[in-house]
């Protein structure tokens, strides 16, 4: 192709992914699936990368940036990014409303009310339409520099959009968020890495947002959504909705739902069924931002000491499940892989339906960044819907007898001394979580064999955590092969309760334990590795990795998991024989001639060993677990591991074919399962559903098609009720397994 075709191409396809983002994002009315995405977005990297002089900074290629920054620089907003006022009822809203009366006789009551969007605020500047800018709040007068990381959002324009001219200089003002599905999605890649997890969508995006490597913010699923205007030159907007749709033509996301009225209580009750539709929007809510529309009336109106006069917030207490009660102990539980977690014993209260008495504070961090002490009234939440969280303490309740508390140097459970990992990748630095660094603690030992036991690994009915402890306390089992040794009389005699008030196991459990050990000899390979525990290696990946290999010496000899593991080698390579890059410059045409032939080289590499990874049906396995493997089975634990299996005799074997069938009866769509079911397990009913075509996921959402439900379904039933998804009962979800 000549370049003038060339860049005629580039253009076309840079406006084509943009427009698909825009679908996809803003208008939610996707029209490409993401391979066909994904195929514009390799033709114009190709295109690109053959003719680098056709690379412009607004190029969807040039979303991540290059190498990670040091650090971020502090800027000072143009005009400072303020707090609202907070109201909680009708009163104190029509106390606000005649606040503006008395300042504004003439006023005529006219307010937009919007969601009030539980992210982190951002600034972005556009100058002659270009991204320049993007701020994080800070303390509301200074913030990060964070514009190599908001400009991997998709749907965050480089370039404004529409027909109108872009103003010199336009600030907008709005939030980044991550959507709670896309939260969970993401905790089970970190997890599976040994990454920290984030306990909320807003740790999640701040998280996000504070990384240093623009290459991790792209992978992270953030997305913004934007409702009001700074800093602006050559743009006058009379209303604020008037401000919503400019930002809407611009091509910048909006709150999908406000609304206009023309009383206080008129805005009350839009505020609440904003919070009923909370679940049409793709951001959690904590309440409704009710703001004057006139901006006239707002310029008049100006602030009241630190926030705005002509602006509220509007949460009403029920709306958030809140509960106080007492924090009374904080207890360290020992997990599998020897991580401390501070745990709360509080004062047992009831919740949306449960009791709750403990409740985890997951780090050290987040004990201190609350500042949570024994002895506090704190008030507890329950996050996500599912897990109990403090949300904070009650600082009026002190009365200074509340005591701080660190964590222990040493385990709790075995004496050894305890330290934080380095972190795993190339971004370094130290883990939150500390560790109990003794193999043979007794609590890691019982909880290695609970997970092994556990349902969605090798499912050992009737092993579950009490009977763990006691096989490790009574010397019975220490790793999960030696499980398969124990002999019936001795199982049936294990004592689970004290010396002297002794309580056995018993012959019809142990029985039962052993068949489902027996049974478990011949799972499939891809329950095994997740079973055994092998660090990163989680459902997901199990499967994957199953179903490019046939054994588990297949999977600790394989060459193409090598080859990932070392692909940031070749990445680094083809770097350094890029005859544009900057340490090439200044060559001799001759020399570069030479460069640009091995760079044509490993570039066709690079491309064979993503062919390779994606016929395997490997993408989703990057370097990182990839060396966690290539490490693994050498150590160790990988070694009594691969030695273990042979001397019982186990052998699994990949599973004939995990490739869904896409003409099974729920091919295409998208399928969730909650509840209990009677004939399945949760993750056999998983399976079931993917083997007939379903893509499955952890939570409901408007994309979802189908809910399975069984009995004791929960929050999800309500959230497909909210969102009108079909659900299907067990027998009708056999029946259409059937169709
Ligand atoms: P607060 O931090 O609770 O005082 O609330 C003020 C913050 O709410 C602002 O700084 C914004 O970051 C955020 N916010 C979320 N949604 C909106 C909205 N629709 N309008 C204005 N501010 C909002
Ligand atoms: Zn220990």
């Amino acid at each position: 192709m000549n370049l003038s075709d060339a860049r005629a191409r580039a253009e076309q396809l840079r406006a084509e992914i943009e427009r698909h983002n825009r679908l996809y994002y803003i208008e939610a009315a996707p029209v490409l699936s993401d391979r066909q995405y994904d195929q514009l977005y390799d033709e114009l990297k190709a295109l690109e990368s053959s003719h680098p002089e056709l690379v412009t900074p607004t190029s969807p290629t040039q979303r991540v940036g290059g190498a990670p920054i040091e650090g971020f620089t502090r800027v000072q907003h143009r005009a400072p990014m303020l707090s609202l006022e907070k109201t909680t009822d009708i009163r104190e809203l029509e106390l606000f409303e005649k606040e503006i009366l008395r300042k504004l006789p003439d006023f005529q009551p006219d307010y937009i009310v919007e969601p009030k969007v539980d992210g982190v605020s951002i600034s972005l500047h556009y100058v002659e339409g270009l991204l320049t800018q993007a701020v994080t709040r800070g303390d509301g007068e200074f913030g990060d520099d964070i514009t190599s990381n908001i400009r991997t959002l998709r749907e965050i324009p480089l370039r404004l959009q529409g027909d109108q001219p872009p103003p010199p200089h336009l600030e907008v003002r709005g939030e980044a968020y991550m959507n709670e599905a896309d939260r969970i999605a993401l905790n089970e890649k970190l997890r599976e890495r040994g990454d920290k997890t984030f306990a909320n969508t807003r740790n999640a995006t701040a998280g996000s947002l504070k990384q240093l490597d623009p290459r991790i913010v792209a992978e992270r699923p953030l997305r913004a959504v934007f409702y009001s205007l700074g800093y602006t030159e050559g743009a006058h907007f009379a209303t604020h909705s008037e401000e919503l749709n400019a930002l809407r033509s611009f091509g910048l996301p909006v709150p999908q739902i406000w609304q206009h009225t023309n009383t206080i209580a008129a805005a009350e009750t839009a505020a609440r069924d904003l919070k009923e539709r909370e679940g049409e929007l793709p951001y959690e809510i904590d309440g409704a931002v009710i703001k004057v529309n006139d901006n006239t009336a707002c310029r008049a109106l100006g602030l009241k000491t630190n926030v705005p006069a002509y602006a509220v917030a509007y949460k009403r207490p029920e709306w958030f499940n809140e509960a106080t009660t007492k924090l009374e102990r904080i207890v360290i539980q020992v997990g599998r892989t020897g991580v401390l977690t501070p745990v709360a014993e509080v004062a047992p209260v009831f919740l949306d339906g449960t009791t709750i008495s403990r409740i985890t504070l997951h780090n050290e961090e987040e004990i201190r960044r609350k500042d949570i002490r024994i002895g506090d009234t704190i008030v507890i939440k329950r996050a996500g819907r599912v897990i109990p969280a403090v949300v904070r303490v009650v600082d009026d309740a002190r009365t200074g007898n509340e005591l701080r508390f660190s964590m222990p140097t040493t385990c709790p459970i075995c004496g050894s001394s305890v330290a934080s990992r380095e972190l795993s990748g190339e971004r370094g630095g130290m883990e939150v979580a500390l560790r109990c660094e003794n193999p043979h603690c007794p609590a890691q030992e019982a909880r290695r064999i609970e997970y092994f036991a556990s349902r969605a690994a090798l499912d050992i009915d009737g092993l579950g955590g009490a009977v763990a402890d006691k096989l490790v306390e009574r010397g019975l089992a220490h790793t999960v092969f030696d499980l398969f040794r124990l002999r019936l009389e001795v199982l049936a005699k294990l004592n689970l309760g004290t010396e002297d008030k002794a309580r056995l196991l018993g012959e019809k459990i142990a029985q039962r334990i052993l068949a489902a050990l027996d049974k478990a000899r011949s799972a499939p390979l891809a329950k095994w590795l997740f079973a055994l525990g092998i660090p990163s290696v989680g459902e997901t990946i199990a499967l994957k990795l199953a179903s490019a290999h046939q054994t588990i010496d297949d999977l600790a000899h394989s060459e193409l998991i090598a080859r990932i593991a070392d692909s940031p080698e070749l990445d680094a390579q083809i770097a350094a024989a890029n005859p544009q890059g900057q340490q090439n410059r200044g060559k001799p045409e001759s020399e570069k001639e030479k460069l640009a032939q091995r760079h044509q080289l490993l570039i066709a590499q690079r491309a064979a060993l993503l062919d390779e990874i994606k016929q395997n049906n490997l993408d989703g396995i990057g370097p990182v677990v990839a060396r966690e493997i290539v490490t693994f089975f050498p150590s160790l634990a990988g070694n009594t591991v691969l030695r273990e299996l042979k001397a019982l005799g186990i052998n699994p074997q990949s599973e004939p074919s995990h490739t869904p069938d896409t003409s099974g009866p729920f091919a295409g769509k998208t399928v969730c399962v909650t509840g209990t079911l009677n004939a399945f397990s949760r993750s056999d009913a998983q399976a079931a559903l993917r083997k007939a075509g379903a893509k499955v996921v952890d939570s409901v959402s408007k994309n979802t098609d189908f809910l399975v439900v069984g009995s004791d379904a929960g929050s999800k039933l309500d959230k497909a009720r909210k969102l009108g998804i079909p659900t299907l009962d067990e027998a009708a979800f056999v029946e259409h397994l059937k169709s």
